[in-house]
């Protein structure tokens, strides 16, 4: 439920309109907006007469809200959500596509250096790589642990480059908020709740991969959790989802984008590579999530592709890197 204020409301209205809402039991989320202030009713059990708060001074509407998910929802709040790093150097959700590229994984210094100063030439504002790996397989490269964070925060230095990374679980997210500048959960992380409340517990941003079969409602109540625990900075990435094709290891949901951006204030990026699973499938798969509106793009770049220790055959080439970004540019999209 939402109770909206009228533009001449006053601070102390708003005040007495939580006041009701805490003294049920219940929890209020002002959510302050361009044209009116709104109070989101949160955990409160089933149907809640309007008529409680009609009569407060400054109410001019209460509008039940239809979804199970009430923060994500943009029925809630009707901006979108900007996330900004730094001073304001990236906004995430803003007019720009802000695209994150590097390896899968943090391989040593000079592997991920080395591509981090391609991809930066290029135009990407993040650098993107694995320092705790969730691998299919027990025997796979697990990732280097702390050490990896230890090389993104160099790259981070020399380059100016922002950081994002995955927390695999909930032990290794205290290290990984340290280190990042945007906590990645990945798809096979999507409902791990546990995982997901420490995640609504820090102060860096969250960006939330799809689960590989999850619909868009799990993906929203997944970023439910993050945000009913305070944590309002939520990106949301479509990374393809499990069908029954051979001819790609995932299918891009791009159908996701218009549905996400409708239901949901949240910005959302893609990630064409896990959708592809292999390169030749990547520009072409980048540039349909920039014309369908994707705030973003996660991107795999490899100096070294063929002896990548995890998810070479989808890495771009560094120069396939640049023509990817020279592509996006030519459809007018400002990257
Ligand atoms: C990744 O980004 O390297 C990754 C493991 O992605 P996903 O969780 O989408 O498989
Ligand atoms: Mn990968």
């Amino acid at each position: 439920m939402l109770v909206v204020m009228r533009q001449s409301a006053s601070g102390e209205d708003v005040r007495k309109v939580v006041e009701r809402i805490e003294e049920m039991g219940w929890e209020a989320k002002p959510i302050p907006g361009e044209e009116r202030t709104a109070i989101g009713v949160l955990r409160n059990p089933g149907q809640t007469d309007p008529a409680m708060f009609l009569d407060i001074p400054g109410v001019r509407e209460v509008i039940p809200v239809s979804k199970p998910y009430k923060l994500v929802s943009r029925e809630m709040q009707p901006d979108n959500t900007t996330i900004t790093l730094g001073d304001g150097e990236v906004v995430i959700g803003g007019e720009r596509l802000v695209v994150m590229a590097g390896p899968c994984a943090v391989e040593s210094e000079g592997q991920a250096m080395a591509i981090a100063h391609e991809v930066k030439r290029a135009g990407a504002l993040l650098f993107r790589g694995g320092a705790f790996k969730p691998r299919s397989s027990p025997y796979s490269f697990q990732g280097l642990g702390e050490k990896g964070l230890e090389i993104l925060a160099k790259v981070r230095e020399e380059t100016g480059l922002f950081i994002i990374t995955e927390a695999t679980d909930h032990e290794v997210c205290d290290m990984v908020e340290e280190y990042t500048d945007i906590i990645q959960i990945g798809t096979r992380n999507m409902q791990n709740y546990r995982l997901l409340r420490r995640a609504g517990q820090a102060r860096k941003p969250v960006l939330l991969k799809r689960g590989m079969s999850a619909t868009l409602d799990e993906l929203f109540m997944a970023a439910e959790y993050i945000m009913s625990e305070g944590n309002s900075q939520v990106i949301l990435c479509e990374r393809g989802i499990r069908t029954f094709v051979r001819h790609s290891r995932n299918t891009l949901d791009l159908n996701a984008i218009p549905y996400i951006k409708r239901e949901s204030h949240l910005p959302v990026v893609v990630d064409p590579s896990h959708a592809a699973g292999r390169r030749d499938q990547v520009i072409p798969l980048a540039r349909a999530a920039a014309a369908v509106g994707a705030h973003g793009l996660l991107v795999e770049v490899h100096n070294d592709p063929d002896r990548a220790m995890s998810d070479g055959p989808q890495s771009l080439y560094p120069e396939q890197f640049v023509e990817m970004m020279e592509g996006i540019r030519g459809m007018n999209v400002l990257v």
